[in-house]
């Protein structure tokens, strides 16, 4: 649909409304010069006294908000068995009758008629239109990705139909709703400490899918199951082979992609810097030769390092099913060239060659390598005073060596190093999709960051936005990355509200999926009274 015609739809739909006097949903019609009801659910955060509250009791209920959404909240349409669903797709699909009864029997507990038949392609991969009207319910888009956001737009929609002790059926208004991505990768990066469980990272890997999420890297902390070199973990800790691959289906079933992490310079003791532990040299001191004297970061000089390392790529590349990218860290490799070797050697030639040797070992199977941003720009360059900037004197020089299809994941929190400004430009992404590389943004748990970063990525038109999350699971911060994440990936500025209770009724919704039985894992904490907190 061009831009005139959703205006001008979207205009005659509420004057309509307007003149019938009709319900509670579509009282938005009557705020002067705001045109449409996205425009109210986006006011509804800052000027609560100036939207109808009925409207923004049915439009917060979606995140991310779609690019377009009509509703008619005087007639119904129950998702029961008697609904009749066409399913409409671009790219012909012979699972797509059977995959859209799976989600109905699992969402909405009811087995509706699906007939599906070949329409032209949407404006995008995963773009889809959903119409309900009476007992018909129509979704459309190019591939399937987009029946399943559309599915996903659908189940926060709904409501259980209130006439009886226990659900029915669900119910949603008559509805005409189009969206599509305005970023095509949105990648969520997860962290599987020794104290996360999996049920935990299963959890994220579903949220972020229902938030339309399509990929998410998973950083171990000493909790992969190796088989060749065990040393590399900790022995009570790590996860199983077996678990790691259900999340990987898991992934391939909601259109999510699962791409590991693990850290090939800095970082090398898995472990949090200011836990002091070291997931290897803690138990194992005859492996000191393969670092830096500190354990901090892997020594470059010694050939041993490489070879291990790249048997524990492999190892996980393979577990992950060949995923299309692997992130190799690259972040923070404080103490590097301390090493007797390491300090007598080139060691920016000896860092170019490290990164094009698994650069190299990644292409091979076809896989494009990830790494962070921060020790390819010099912190000494004033350029990069107010942004994150590790590297040494000649850190520019080394980037410059580097195969242009790396994937540079250039993290700036705002908050830790500047305060964030109005008009912030974030340079240092810029300056790399300059160079030529593909750029992901990546933002963590401060809010205005979070959509700045968004932003950023529509306005640049980088590669796109990487959401990390670090410890913010322990410490409450993931509904708000979950959210606000959300809405800066995949619609744009004015973003709709990130409603906290209804990110929590999603949350509840993936807990019946999994499903969730014991206490610790519902909810968004594992206590209400922390037993650290309150002995
Ligand atoms: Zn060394």
């Amino acid at each position: 649909m061009k831009k005139n015609d959703l205006t001008l739809s979207r205009r005659a739909f509420l004057s309509s409304v307007a003149v019938v006097g009709a319900g509670s949903a579509l009282k938005a019609a009557r705020i002067q010069g705001s045109g449409s009801l996205l425009k109210v659910a986006n006011e509804f955060e800052d000027a609560s006294n100036y939207v109808e509250e009925s409207d923004s009791r049915l439009l917060k209920r979606l995140i991310p908000q779609p690019a377009y959404v009509r509703l008619n909240d005087d007639k119904a349409v129950l998702l029961n068995n008697m609904l009749t669903v066409n399913v409409e797709l671009g790219t012909s699909d012979t699972q797509a009758r059977r995959k859209v009864s799976d989600i109905f029997r699992q969402y909405f507990g009811s087995t509706p008629t699906i007939n599906v038949a070949k329409t032209k392609d949407l404006a995008s991969e995963e773009a889809y239109r959903i119409r309900a009207t009476d007992s018909t319910l129509t979704l459309s888009a190019t591939s399937f990705a987009g029946i399943r956001h559309a599915l996903s737009t659908l189940r926060q929609l709904a409501e259980a139909n209130n006439d009886t002790e226990k659900l029915v059926c669900y119910r949603i208004p008559e509805m005409e709703i189009e969206d599509s991505p305005t970023i095509s990768f949105r990648g969520m990066h997860l962290c599987w400490f020794p104290e996360t469980e999996v049920i935990q990272i299963e959890q994220y890997i579903r949220w972020a899918a229902y938030y339309k999420f399509n990929y998410i890297i998973i950083e171990f902390w000493g909790t992969y199951p190796f088989v060749s070199k065990s040393f590399l973990s900790w022995r009570e800790y790590k996860t199983t082979l077996k678990d790691i691959k259900r999340l990987v289906k898991i992934g391939k079933e909601l259109g999510v992609t699962l791409i590991p992490q693990i850290n090939i310079f800095g970082h090398a003791s898995g472990s949090r810097r200011a836990s002091g532990k070291h997931a290897i040299l803690d138990l194992y001191p005859e492996y000191q030769p393969l670092f830096e004297p500190d354990g901090w970061t892997w020594c470059l000089s010694n050939p041993l390092t490489r070879k291990i390392l790249s048997s524990a790529i492999l190892e996980t590349f393979e577990a992950f099913e060949n995923p299309p990218f692997y992130h190799i860290g690259g972040d923070e490799a404080w103490g590097s060239a301390e090493c007797y070797a390491c300090r007598h050697a080139d060691y920016e030639a000896l860092l170019i060659d490290h990164l094009k040797y698994f650069h190299q070992l990644l292409l091979r199977k076809n896989s494009r390598m990830m790494m962070w941003h921060d020790m390819l720009i010099s912190k000494s360059n004033p350029k990069w005073k107010e942004y994150v900037a590790n590297g040494g004197a000649k850190a520019e020089n080394i980037l410059r060596e580097l195969p242009k299809d790396i994937v540079i994941c250039d993290w700036q929190y705002g908050t830790q190093y500047s305060t964030h400004k109005k008009n912030e430009t974030w340079p240092t992404m810029s300056y790399f999709k300059e160079l030529g590389f593909d750029v992901l943004a990546c933002p963590w748990n401060n809010i205005e960051n979070i959509k700045s970063l968004g932003e950023k990525v529509r306005a640049a038109k980088l590669y796109g936005l990487l959401c990390t999350t670090w410890f913010g699971p322990s410490i409450g911060q993931m509904l708000n990355i979950m959210t606000h994440g959300a809405q800066a990936a995949w619609s744009k500025s004015p973003y709709g509200p990130s409603d906290r209770i209804m990110g929590m009724r999603h949350l509840r919704q993936i807990g019946w999926d999994i499903p969730i039985k014991n206490y610790p894992n519902t909810g968004v904490h594992k206590w209400q009274v922390r037993p650290d907190t309150y002995p």
